[in-house]
């Protein structure tokens, strides 16, 4: 007689399938056969010098993605909304002020994270799909002093690609901090970390660079780390401390590494693949292509008579569309059928966008005119197809 009382689940006695998609929506995107290779390769311990390595390749491959000389720059593991805790939780004490742009779903996250520490949180709010002036935002600095401003560069709930010159400067002559949110963007759009004074950068694996979800790639500016290394309180994170990733990660100059959590190796292996594809093609072709590849998808919707959600040309994110739900039809609808006939993912709104928009994400090697026409098709077929109702 057995002393278990759970019996080993039928369905795990049959063998793992996985279907193969066109990974259409906002993330996570298509990883190509280069990477997926590279995360399966033998797993060596955390902390052997190989892996150190791959970490400083890492490292370098960041710096260039994100245009900085940061010294302060590394992969968390995790998601990108450990990378947002991570900047959030380091950089803000108890009864800091702290201000969000929310003009979509990222600015209410930040938000949410800032008070749930005890920030004084306060919002500026744009309607989705719309974005802020620099003397709206100058405006909500001097008002409310903050600590910290978070910005979304790629608003991926809404397609709105924020401009960033300026903000940077701005910040810090009211003595702030400008926190971007680049997880939909970096390497799709234009991103100059330290010429535009972005104080804490991040993003994700699993977008544009094409890796599996699960790295996030932060960097943070000289004036961030004097804030977060005088702070009065420890972070209320361990896990996301800091000091800690800091030593991991060889930031720190101290000549030894102390064990602070078992890094997922293969997940870096895949994000160094990933961060040299892009090296690889270069950062500027990458973004060019991006725009090239958006227009030709935005010229294609508007000629089937579909409208784009963000009015403005120039705050089009070219790796996330917003395509204005079409009238009569039910999204969801469409979406279900472009899976089902086409085995291609494209997804409804986020948060405020939700039941106002269909989004498509075309991201990395994802983005290509072929692609772009079979989503074109795509959309055509569903729009013969579902209901459309009278009004
Ligand atoms: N910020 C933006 C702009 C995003 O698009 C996402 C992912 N959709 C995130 C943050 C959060 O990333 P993750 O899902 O990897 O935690």
């Amino acid at each position: 007689m057995s002393s278990l009382s759970v019996t080993p689940p039928e369905r795990l006695k049959t063998p793992l399938t996985v279907p193969q998609r066109h990974m259409f929506g906002p993330g996570p995107s298509n990883v190509p056969p280069r990477i997926l290779e590279a995360g399966a390769k033998p797993v060596i311990g955390h902390m052997h010098p190989e892996i150190f390595e791959i970490m400083s390749d890492i490292k370098s491959g960041i710096q260039y993605m994100f245009q900085t000389q940061n010294n302060m720059t590394l992969a968390v593991s995790g998601t990108g909304h450990t990378a947002m805790e991570c900047a959030i939780f380091n950089a803000v004490e108890p009864g800091d002020s702290v201000l969000t742009a929310v003009n979509g779903i990222w600015g209410e996250r930040a938000a949410e994270m800032a008070e749930r520490i005890g920030a004084k949180v306060n919002r500026i709010v744009a309607p989705p799909g719309g974005f802020f002036t620099t003397s709206e935002i100058e405006q909500a600095l001097s008002t409310y002093r903050p600590v910290l401003f978070f910005l979304a560069h790629g608003e991926s709930s809404t397609g709105v690609l924020h401009p960033l010159d300026d903000i940077g400067h701005l910040c810090h002559r009211y003595n702030c901090l400008l926190l971007v949110d680049s997880v939909a963007s970096i390497g799709g759009a234009p991103v100059y970390m330290d010429k535009q004074g972005i104080d804490i950068l991040y993003t994700g694996s699993q977008k544009v660079l094409n890796a599996p979800p699960g790295t996030a790639p932060i960097s943070f500016s000289e004036r961030a780390c004097q804030k977060i290394f005088k702070r009065k309180s420890k972070p209320v994170s361990f896990f996301l401390d800091l000091s800690w990733l800091a030593n991991y990660w060889g930031c720190d100059g101290k000549p030894t590494r102390i064990y602070h959590h078992t890094g997922p190796v293969t997940a870096f292996y895949s994000l160094r693949e990933s961060l040299s594809v892009l090296a690889e093609e270069g950062l500027e072709n990458s973004w060019e292509r991006h725009q090239n590849v958006a227009e030709y998808f935005h010229n294609g919707l508007e000629k089937m008579g579909l409208k784009l959600f963000v009015k403005e040309k120039s705050a089009r994110l070219p790796t996330v569309t917003t395509i204005v739900a079409p009238r009569g039809y039910n999204w969801k609808e469409i979406t279900t059928y472009i899976m089902k006939t086409h085995n291609l993912e494209i997804s409804g709104g986020l948060g405020p966008s939700v039941g106002l928009v269909l989004r498509v994400g075309l991201m990395g090697c994802n983005s290509s005119r072929a692609n772009v026409d079979m989503v074109l098709a795509a959309l055509k077929d569903a729009l013969r197809h579902c209901h459309k109702s009278k009004v």
